[in-house]
């Protein structure tokens, strides 16, 4: 419990949300001179929408013309491409297909080549069936004609955040997690936020609440600009042995609505088929339903009839921060120290360092930009690179399905931004994500964790 007594921790900005949003604003502040806080409701940090997605790093080419969101992917797009290298994250540059089954989605092809050059990405080459099928063997009877984006590619879901988050704390940032924002109230230049951690105050408050943005406004506002309405999509994963029937990312001609079934490797070297594009008023429970996931099987043995003969590994859900309308939802009020960042349904991942940048700009304070920033490297856990179970001295393999070592295990547990929950240990590493799903390596990381974690491993914990 706090009292009004309390004395508040002061900072420049507050960042209320750690997702891949909040994480990548934080590190801009940050490394802009920036006292920043990160005030997270949850035990750990990515566990809204940015815990679950399908991880393509997009181009922005069949983003809406001339809309932030076109701006921030590319501007995200470029800047990942950028830093990658110096915090080990990964790129999987496989391009994509966009492919039309019927003659009607061959005929919408044109148009979305004249959406990608007017945003800037020229390097889409039109491709007739023939063509598409010389590059993806394995594609089902029934294509119409194609076109390649070279530029699409395939990242990690979660190391990317976890790495601008990281960023940030070992440049000074600091992280509250169980410091859910209750409400706050601005006297003259800073707020004065109440949280289950107790009072901060801060000059600027970044609200990046993801599925719940609004009810965050309407807490620090009185009323919201925006309203959330999520939209679940279901995925499943397919095994390692399938992920040779896809060498791009095979997308579907989109609608107005929904980008569409995609078919894609995962960085994890499994093969991804999702997601759907489902309303609903939940915002905190994306459940599986069966003959959902029987159609989204059916659709993906349509594109790849070969995927027939393969085993699924897992299935899991997401829930996007969708709104009333299409675009971002970005409410900026410097004067008032306020700026929302909602509504960022589906191209998070990709547009989240173009949206910190944008962020940045919308604030005038003066700041000193740090000369020297530390950049933390971050583990490994793609296929396409050296993983740990290939080095020495790893104190061997815990996780035999996924090959996750007991060094990669015990590293994840300590630093700036150790897991805190059986569900962060294992955004951080891989472990329990293959085909036993926990069983065969569940009772020994019960063991290594034992004591370590704010919300302790249950026996097949069910998160996905
Ligand atoms: C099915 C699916 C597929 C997707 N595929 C892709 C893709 O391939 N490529 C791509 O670029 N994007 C993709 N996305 C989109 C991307 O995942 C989202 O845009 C992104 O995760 C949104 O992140 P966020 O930080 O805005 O929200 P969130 O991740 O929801 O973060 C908000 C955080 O705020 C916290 N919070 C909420 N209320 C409070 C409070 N009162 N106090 C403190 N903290 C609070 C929450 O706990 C949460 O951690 C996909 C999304 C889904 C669901």
């Amino acid at each position: 419990m706090t009292t009004p007594e309390a004395t508040a921790e002061h900072y420049d900005v507050a960042v209320i949300g750690a997702g891949v949003v909040g994480c990548a604003i934080a590190r801009r502040f940050t490394l802009d001179g920036a006292r920043v806080v990160v005030l997270e409701k949850a035990a750990e940090v990515l566990d809204g929408a940015s815990k679950a997605n399908s991880a393509i790093l997009h181009t922005g080419f069949d983003a809406p013309v001339g809309t932030l969101e076109a701006d921030c992917i590319r501007a995200g797009h470029a800047e990942y491409r950028e830093i990658r290298d110096r915090l080990g994250l990964p790129l999987i540059e496989c391009g994509a297909l966009v492919v039309a089954w019927t003659a009607q989605e061959a005929a919408r092809l044109p148009a979305l080549i004249e959406t990608a050059h007017a945003n800037g990405v020229t390097d889409v080459a039109p491709l007739s069936a023939a063509q598409a099928r010389a590059l993806e063997p394995a594609l089902g009877p029934g294509v119409a004609a194609a076109f390649r984006v070279p530029g699409e590619s395939l990242i990690d879901p979660w190391s990317a955040p976890h790495g601008y988050l990281a960023q940030a704390l070992l440049n000074g940032a600091t992280l509250r997690c169980e410091a859910e924002v209750h409400g706050g109230v601005r006297n003259g230049e800073s707020w004065r936020l109440e949280t289950a951690a107790g009072p901060v105050s801060a000059r600027l408050v970044v609200n990046a609440a993801g599925l719940f943005g609004d009810m965050v406004e309407t807490r620090l506002l009185g009323a919201a600009t925006f309203r959330i309405r999520p939209r679940k999509g279901q995925f499943v994963v397919f095994d390692k042995t399938a992920a040779a029937l896809a060498g791009h990312i095979l997308l579907p001609v989109p609608t107005a609505t929904t980008k569409g079934i995609v078919v894609c490797r995962t960085a994890w070297g499994n093969l991804l088929v999702g997601p759907t594009a489902e309303e609903q008023e939940d915002r905190t429970t994306a459940t599986l339903d069966g003959p959902t996931l029987a159609r989204l099987r059916a659709r993906a043995e349509e594109i790849l009839p070969a995927l027939a003969g393969h085993e699924i590994t897992a299935v899991y859900a997401g829930l996007r921060p969708a709104t009333e309308e299409k675009g971002f939802r970005v409410r900026a009020e410097p004067a008032a120290g306020y700026i929302a960042v909602g509504g960022i349904r589906s191209t998070g991942l990709s547009a989240a360092l173009g949206l910190a940048a944008h962020v940045r700009a919308l604030w005038d304070a003066p700041l000193r930009p740090i000369a020297d920033p530390v950049w933390p490297a971050m583990p490994n856990l793609a296929e396409t690179a050296e993983r740990d179970w290939q080095r020495p001295g790893n104190g061997g393999i815990v996780c035999h399905c996924e090959r996750v070592t007991r060094r990669e295990v015990e590293a994840a547990l300590t630093g700036p931004l150790a897991a805190r929950t059986f569900a962060g240990l294992k955004r951080r590493t891989r472990v329990t994500m293959g085909r036993c799903q926990g069983f065969g390596c569940g009772a020994e990381i019960a063991g290594i964790t034992a004591g370590r974690l704010a919300v302790p491993m249950l026996p097949r914990d069910g998160d996905e």
